[in-house]
């Protein structure tokens, strides 16, 4: 019998080794996410967009691309589509704007970002609600 990791995965999820299945997912993610990012990165290299990079300047595009998405939340329709991609609202879509140049950026710099999301995501479940903090 030809069995895939992700059937193997079900049985030992039956068997009680939650752990050993969260750990897989994370190393499925972190294949993908990274797979992802060298697409995005790439891209971007293509169109020109790290000709003279300048880090600063890429980090208020990304604050840009907030505010994007903040005016398109904040308007009297947040559920309208986008307009290049109609299957998803415009807020969405500039909420992913966001995510595309973090993840430029962690491809021009060279940044294990998959990586750092696992382990501070880690860190996080074991911090105080709200971390301690008022909000
Ligand atoms: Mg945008």
């Amino acid at each position: 019998m030809n069995e895939t990791s992700h059937e193997r995965d079900s049985m030992q999820y039956a068997g009680g080794d939650c752990e050993h299945e969260e750990l897989d997912r994370l190393a499925d993610f972190q294949i993908m996410f990274d797979h992802v990012l060298v697409q995005i990165g790439l891209n971007s290299l293509n169109h020109g967009f790290h000709n003279d990079w300048n880090t600063g300047e890429k980090i208020a595009l990304v604050h840009s691309e907030l505010s994007e998405f903040l005016e398109a939340d904040r308007s009297k329709e947040p559920e309208k589509p986008d307009k290049h991609c109609p299957d998803f609202q415009n807020r969405t879509i500039e909420l992913a704007d966001v995510v595309i140049r973090v993840m430029d950026m962690a491809h021009h710099l060279n940044l294990d970002l998959s990586g750092a999301i696992i382990a501070k995501h880690a860190f996080n479940k074991t911090r105080p609600f709200k971390h301690g903090k008022a909000y």
